[in-house]
């Protein structure tokens, strides 16, 4: 998706107008990257609209690191959980997690003797966080989809997650932060923009260079490298040797490598990587206060 103004705008009033018939939202992001990955005006969209923050893919990221994850989220008041939408883990986890967060919402009904109605529920979250996939695994499982509720928009269907949930079957799509060139950088090392959007060197780089910082061990066995160079050139002509990444004149090939550590970053070779942790976000939040 190509994001204008417009698409925007639009996507903003979908999500909008949708609020009004849930309760929670889940907001859908990747736990390898669950700052990047976030929308930068979700705030502001879903308002007070109690919320859930669902780390996708926690298969692909750093578990220790999903931790401070959630104790992150729990500092600021955020109920959160990580999740593996593709195998359906967590997924029974969600109901629990969704009750917690309505407890007092909840708790107030049950005073008053009104036996509670099912939770509904949206998902939101940028392209690629694999909003359809837990919307698969969730409807899969659990089964027939309701149809039109009565006194709701006619085209909304329903998913009945159990007894407990209720799930819109559409998505709210809104559009990743642009203006952060890390940002960007991090969304297409996870596959999440098109590398056609940035230039693949760049990316490639970023990438070898936050292997060398965060997991320089698991770079030199992959690469069988003699050791971290301090320069990227002579890592990239040492990667391009040993896998072949050569020219016609035997000359490494600098394009076929960064191509290389791209696709073998995104499917796992280096294991289960998180390309950022809440303590580089604080550091960010200090400079923002300090400029
Ligand atoms: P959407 O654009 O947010 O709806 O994302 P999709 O549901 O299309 O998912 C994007 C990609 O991520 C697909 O290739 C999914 O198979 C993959 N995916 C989704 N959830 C998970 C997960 O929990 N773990 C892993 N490893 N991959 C996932």
């Amino acid at each position: 998706i190509q994001w204008f103004p417009g698409h925007m705008a639009k996507a903003r009033r979908q999500v909008t107008e949708k609020l009004k018939l849930v309760d929670i939202i889940f907001e859908l992001v990747d736990a390898r990257i669950p700052y990047s990955s976030r929308n930068p005006m979700i705030d502001d969209i879903i308002q007070h609209k109690p919320r859930l923050v669902l780390l996708n893919k926690a298969d692909m990221a750093d578990k220790a690191v999903t931790k401070e994850w959630v104790r992150y989220f729990e500092a600021k008041g955020v109920k959160s959980l990580a999740i593996n939408s593709h195998k359906g883990i967590g997924m029974k986890e969600i109901v629990t997690a969704s009750e917690e967060v309505l407890k007092e919402k909840l708790d107030r009904l049950k005073a008053k003797g009104v036996k509670p109605r099912a939770i509904r529920a949206m998902i939101v979250g940028i392209p690629n966080v694999g909003k359809s996939t837990l919307i698969n695994r969730l409807a899969k499982k659990n089964i027939a989809k309701t149809g039109n509720m009565p006194g709701v928009t006619k085209a909304q269907q329903w998913i009945k997650v159990g007894k407990e949930l209720e799930l819109l079957d559409t998505p709210g799509i809104l559009w990743p932060k642009f203006e952060d060139q890390e940002v960007g950088l991090k969304l297409a090392l996870t596959g999440a923009i098109k590398d056609t959007l940035l230039n693949l060197h760049d990316i490639s780089i970023y990438g070898l260079r936050f292997l060398e910082k965060e997991y320089p061990e698991r770079l030199k066995e992959r690469y069988n490298l003699d050791a971290i160079h301090e320069e990227v050139v002579e890592t990239f002509d040492e990667i391009g040797k040993r896998r072949g990444c050569l020219m016609g004149g035997g000359e490494v090939d600098y394009d076929k490598v960064s191509e290389l550590i791209v696709r073998e970053m995104r499917s796992e070779q280096f294991g289960s990587l998180s390309l950022e942790r809440p303590a580089d976000l604080l550091l960010k939040e200090q400079e923002e206060t300090v400029e």
